[in-house]
């Protein structure tokens, strides 16, 4: 890796309030940065956030993923970036794959809610389930109402 490279490289950062190194060159339609670089005269491309974990930070094993900790996807600090097995990095992006809801339940036995704007969206069990029961801690005087009334109703017919 010559240095001329990484001139390139950094010319093409500008570093945010936030610490990111935001990525001014050409993007995949991804949005991930990309990195194009001579090597003994051959042009190489690369994602530029592997590009930059790899030169501050170390070689990525064959079937490690990058992970943006800043989740800025063109972000190349090689500080925000974290490396991770496929498995653990697809629990940190489950509105994309949908393995696991934003807690981290599994979707497996998910449900598809059918009502009213929601249409099949993908709803998790467990926190379903728990959501209503927080709904009837804090509404218990309604639920004992509606229980109250349930019951006369039978006992009415
Ligand atoms: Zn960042
Ligand atoms: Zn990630
Ligand atoms: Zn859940």
């Amino acid at each position: 890796m010559s240095e001329s490279n990484l001139a390139v490289f950094l010319s093409k950062i500008e570093v945010s309030e936030s610490g990111c190194w935001d990525w001014r060159g050409a993007k995949f339609v991804d949005g991930y940065g990309n990195h194009s670089f001579q090597v003994n005269n051959v042009k190489i491309t690369r994602a530029a956030h592997r590009w930059a974990y790899w030169k501050w930070k170390g070689e990525i094993p064959a079937g490690m993923e990058i992970h943006h900790k800043c989740r800025n996807r063109a972000c190349v600090n090689p500080d925000h970036l974290e490396l991770l097995t496929r498995e653990d990095h697809r629990k940190l992006h489950p509105s994309k794959l949908q393995d696991v809801c934003k807690r981290g339940h599994s979707m497996a036995d998910s449900y598809v809610d059918k009502t009213g704007k929601r249409i099949g969206r993908r709803c998790c069990r467990v926190c379903m389930l728990e959501s209503v029961r927080r709904w009837q801690e804090k509404n218990k005087e309604r639920v004992l109402t509606m229980q109250r009334e349930y019951r006369l109703r039978r006992a009415l017919q």
